[in-house]
């Protein structure tokens, strides 16, 4: 593609960097800001800068919070003794949108893929050990998406847990494989995490 603007391609070359996001529907959304207010893509501009710059991770779950613990974690009511690994916290929302869940989250930060050269220690799975170690947790529910990364990520998360005095169940199945939770409706999910069984019963004997 040839720019008449070393300006616009500078532009066109770094939102085209995003997923999903071709050099054609960068250059339209490009020209679709020049139309705006000067005010406005300032104001666009500098929200992904405060972003970069100022954003935090919970340093009890690892989820995204503007303060240095969660609304979750730091929520009396919520029950301490359960906790949902999910995948990000995207599909954290998702369960936190069913209302079916009063415990709190372990954001692993990513799935275990081998393909992709991801290893366990590459997320957050030795925080979570930790943590389970510690004592004060009753319950794991792995929140994982049905994907091949996701059966790996369950399974080794199973090896590392399965010596410790708890309980380790998997969201009930009523979600097809290769699902990504996010995009689960809140009712399915919901009653994939209330009805959720032992985590062994889905390894073939
Ligand atoms: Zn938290």
């Amino acid at each position: 593609m040839n720019f008449p603007s070393k300006l616009v391609e500078n532009a066109v070359t770094q939102l085209s960097s995003l997923p999903g996001i071709g050099k054609k529907s960068a250059l339209r959304l490009v020209l679709h800001m020049l139309n705006q207010e000067k005010q406005n893509i300032n104001q666009f501009g500098n929200s992904f800068i405060d972003l970069i710059n100022n954003i935090n991770y919970c340093s009890e779950c690892y989820s995204i919070s503007d303060q240095e613990i969660c609304e979750i974690c730091s929520d009396h009511k919520r029950d301490r003794s359960t906790i949902c690994v999910v995948e990000d916290i995207r599909v954290m929302m998702a369960v936190e949108n069913t209302l079916q869940f009063k415990g709190i989250y372990h954001v692993l930060g990513g799935l275990i893929s081998p393909m992709d050269g991801i290893g366990p220690s590459d997320i957050k799975v030795e925080e979570l050990v930790q943590k389970v170690q510690n004592g004060e947790v009753k319950e794991i529910i792995f929140a994982l998406s049905t994907t091949m990364e996701g059966d790996t990520t369950n399974f080794y998360l199973f090896r590392r847990l399965k010596d410790i005095n708890i309980k380790i169940s998997s969201i009930a199945r009523g979600i097809a494989i290769g699902d990504e939770l996010e995009y689960t409706d809140e009712i399915t999910l919901g009653t994939a995490i209330s009805s959720r069984l032992p985590y062994e019963n889905s390894l073939s004997k």
